[in-house]
């Protein structure tokens, strides 16, 4: 009942297999159609002589009618194997059949009593033939052939049994009985047919679906190699991996492929070397990570394989997967590598260096051998990026970490730390000169001149150092230690090599002292003034005094003013120090005739102070010193930093009436050109350059010269500083400055002694 499509049973997707049935009848119908036709005109032909051609022609017209119909119904059913039949559709399919059975019984019945015997033997013939031609070529609708050979026999079966011929009656029953069965059987296998076919079909459909899919997967490929690690079973995406076409691949080496020149000079990176030695020793494996070359490109593979088996269980091969990953690999390292990398210089940033010190410091310990940290600070840089800009100072920057490339070795690590701040990891400094040297060629190679942006700049280094595990067993220590020998070398002036030494603590420790000190030295009356005279070059007499600060400290005793201003300056202590020095020079001068000065020594933290010409003015006024006694001592470091603010202040000074003095000339970074733009009353040309005079040395003459030159077309005084001897007194007037100022003629001295200067005319007497 079932194949009939008579019932449904419930074990299957009948109505499915009902369509793959229904939708042959589509592809057969011009078949049948023929078929149908040509058996007409066999009938036609038959029965022409016997009845009206008109009956014959209504016959034909009607059988034409039905053919439609049915040819309709089958074109409908078409893509009845891609959907669900209604079983209203088989209905309609069925009553088609039957109305073309009906169409054909009309001649078994009404044409055939007219006929002759032989006639209606070839009738039957012709629809015994109809019959076998439907069962045969509509062998997926038994329905169909049921009704319709059951309507035609039966109608035969009627008509012979009229006629009396019933040999013939009982043959075509039997001949009806075997046409159904055969279709029913024909049927039946042809969904059994369909039944495989479609489970077949569902089955590939799965296995391409998820190749296909694996296949268009982001990156991923399959790969399989034979028992000979020859690349079998080329996927396209594979190929499209290798760079290459299909038949360049299939049957060569899978190492080959993937090694590029690798494979000639059998230097493989070790992760391939790995994969290889994995595939010869049939280990499974996943996300291996090998670095493969492509087109001589090289590039980042992730490779999982299996062993395969076949059958008996023996090794055939290897299968597995692999997918491209170098752009995640590259932006993985890239963002690695901008994490570890200064980014302005391209050097080891602090977190590297910190890193490759720890490694130092590990391999020292393991080989008791030494390693070493050297931190480098720039001499002066503070001063090009504030006077140049940040653009210049950069650019400087890129320099120095050129250069300090170049004096390091594989041995050593240069980084940056920060700021003008850099560093070196000395991996084995068991030689222990290597240190040193590295320190020098550091500072040497750092202190010749730059050309940037059409300025040339002149900049050092300072260079503290550690000995790793003797001066700290951890980076932490080793770097502090290493600071602290920096430290050490900047307070000496720069341009120096320091190593730890336990005694730096000590130092630092007394630092942190003298500036708990410092700060009560005010409040406990511990500073007090020392004058220092200068004298006129010519007749010798006393033209002012330079306020020299000086610190009786309780707890360290008499400090230099070298040793305390730099820290008061440090601490901003400089501010109410530096008005109280004011204050004091101001009030003692006013004790002197009125023709000596008084020059007051004021910082750069000073100067920048919001309230600092108000406490020039507060000195002046309380003191009731003319403002033209006051000379107020700058240095050209005053500039460097912040030169708007100062030109400023030193203009508000100015036109208050007291005179502006440049100290230390020549010892600083700048030029003549500051000279030029403000009007000092005095050049104070530094010692260093009248003792290289007295000595001879050509530029320190020419300087003099210079200067002495420039300063009497400004209408500019000068004095010489640290005049100790006759002879660079008399080297010094020979030069034409026109002051003074030295041991020669008085070191700094007690107020007291200052005032009694005056009851003599000539100092050379008293310091004789
Ligand atoms: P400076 O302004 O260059 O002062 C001159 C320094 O040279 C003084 O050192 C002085 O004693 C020394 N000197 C003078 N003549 C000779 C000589 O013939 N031979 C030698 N060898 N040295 C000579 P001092 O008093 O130790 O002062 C050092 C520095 O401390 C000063 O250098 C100045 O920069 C700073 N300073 C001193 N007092 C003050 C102050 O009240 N305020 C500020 N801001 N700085 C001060
Ligand atoms: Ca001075
Ligand atoms: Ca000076």
């Amino acid at each position: 009942m079932a194949v009939l499509g008579l019932a449904d049973p419930g074990d299957g997707d009948w109505a499915r297999l009902r369509g793959l049935q229904y939708s042959s009848l589509a592809r057969v119908s011009r078949l049948r159609i023929a078929a149908n036709l040509i058996a007409a005109l066999g009938v036609v032909w038959v029965y022409f002589s016997a009845l009206h051609p008109a009956l014959l022609a209504m016959w034909f017209a009607a059988l034409c009618g039905s053919l439609w119909h049915t040819a309709g119904i089958d074109k409908a059913l078409a893509d009845a194997d891609r959907r669900r039949m209604s079983r209203d559709e088989v209905n309609r399919q069925s009553r088609g059949s039957i109305y073309n059975a009906l169409v054909w019984v009309v001649p078994l019945a009404g044409f055939a009593p007219f006929g002759t015997e032989s006639a209606r033997l070839e009738l039957w013939a012709i629809t015994a033939m109809l019959m076998t031609a439907s069962a045969v070529l509509l062998p997926a609708v038994p329905l169909g052939n049921l009704l319709f050979a059951g309507i035609v026999g039966g109608g035969a079966f009627a008509g012979f049994a009229w006629a009396g011929s019933y040999e013939m009656a009982l043959l075509s029953l039997v001949f009806v009985g075997v046409v159904a069965l055969g279709s029913v059987e024909n049927a039946r296998s042809f969904l059994t047919a369909r039944i495989a076919e479609s489970a077949m079909a569902e089955k590939s459909e799965v296995v391409s679906l998820l190749l296909r899919e694996f296949e268009e997967g982001e990156a991923d490929w399959l790969w399989q190699i034979d028992t000979s690690r020859r690349v079998r079973s080329v996927s396209p995406r594979f190929a499209y991996a290798l760079g290459l076409s299909h038949e360049e691949i299939d049957g060569k080496p899978f190492i080959q492929l993937i090694a590029g020149p690798a494979w000639d000079t059998g230097q493989f990176p070790s992760s391939l070397h790995d994969l290889a030695e994995r595939l010869k020793r049939r280990e499974s494996f996943s996300n291996l990570l090998v670095r493969v070359t492509i087109n001589g490109q090289q590039r980042w593979w992730e490779l999982s394989g299996t062993p395969k088996l076949d059958e008996n269980g023996n090794f055939d091969g290897f299968r597995g997967v692999g997918s491209d990953v170098t752009e995640q690999r590259e932006s993985s390292e890239k963002i690695a590598h901008m994490a570890r990398y200064d980014t302005l210089t391209g050097l080891p940033n602090r977190m590297m260096v910190t890193e490759a010190l720890g490694e130092a410091m590990r391999y020292a310990e393991q080989w008791r051998t030494r390693c070493a940290f050297l931190m480098i600070d720039l001499d002066r840089f503070k001063a090009v990026n504030d006077t140049l800009g940040h653009l210049v100072g950069d650019q400087l920057l890129a320099r120095v970490s050129d250069r300090l490339k170049t004096v390091i070795s594989d041995n050593e690590l240069v980084g940056r730390l920060g700021g003008d701040e850099f560093a070196i990891v000395i991996r084995d400094a068991s030689d222990h000169t290597r240190v040193t040297r590295v320190a020098q060629a550091v500072i040497e190679v750092l202190s010749r001149p730059y050309e940037v942006d059409h300025h040339t700049l002149y900049i050092g280094a300072s260079v503290g150092s550690a000995i790793g595990p003797r001066d700290g067993t951890t980076v932490e220590t080793l770097m502090r230690n290493a600071d602290l020998a920096l430290y050490r070398s900047k307070e000496e002036g720069g341009g120096l090599h320091f190593g730890y030494e336990p005694a730096l603590h000590a130092h630092a420790e007394e630092r942190r002292k003298l500036e708990f000190s410092l700060r009560r030295a005010l409040e406990n009356n511990e500073f007090v003034l020392n004058y220092q005279p200068v004298v006129d070059a010519n007749d010798e007499t006393i033209v002012s005094f330079e306020a020299l600060l000086r610190w009786h400290s309780e707890e360290h005793g008499l400090v230099s003013p070298v040793k305390f201003i730099p820290l008061a300056e440090d601490t901003r202590l400089i501010v109410p120090i530096g008005e109280w020095v004011l204050r004091e020079a101001c009030k003692e001068a006013k004790k002197w005739p009125g023709n000596v000065k008084v020059a007051v020594n004021v910082s750069g933290e000073q100067l920048l102070d919001a309230g600092f010409i108000a406490s020039v003015v507060s000195a002046l006024s309380i003191s009731g010193l003319p403002a033209q006694r006051l000379e107020i001592e700058v240095t050209e470091s005053i500039f460097v930093r912040d030169s708007n603010t100062a030109r400023a202040a030193l203009e508000q000074i100015m036109s208050l009436g007291c005179g502006i003095a440049l100290d230390d000339f020549g010892t600083g970074y700048s030029s003549l050109a500051y000279i030029r733009n403000l009007r000092f009353s005095t050049i104070k040309i530094d010692r260093s350059f009248v003792q290289g005079a007295a000595t001879g040395s050509p530029e320190s003459l020419a300087i003099i010269r210079a200067v002495v030159a420039m300063a009497e077309s400004l209408e500019m005084s000068t004095t010489a500083e640290g005049v100790e001897t006759e002879r660079e007194l008399e080297i010094i007037r020979g030069l034409g400055c026109r002051k003074i100022q030295g041991y020669y003629f008085g070191r700094p001295m007690p107020s007291a002694e200052a005032r009694g200067l005056f009851a003599h005319s000539n100092l050379r007497a008293v310091n004789e």
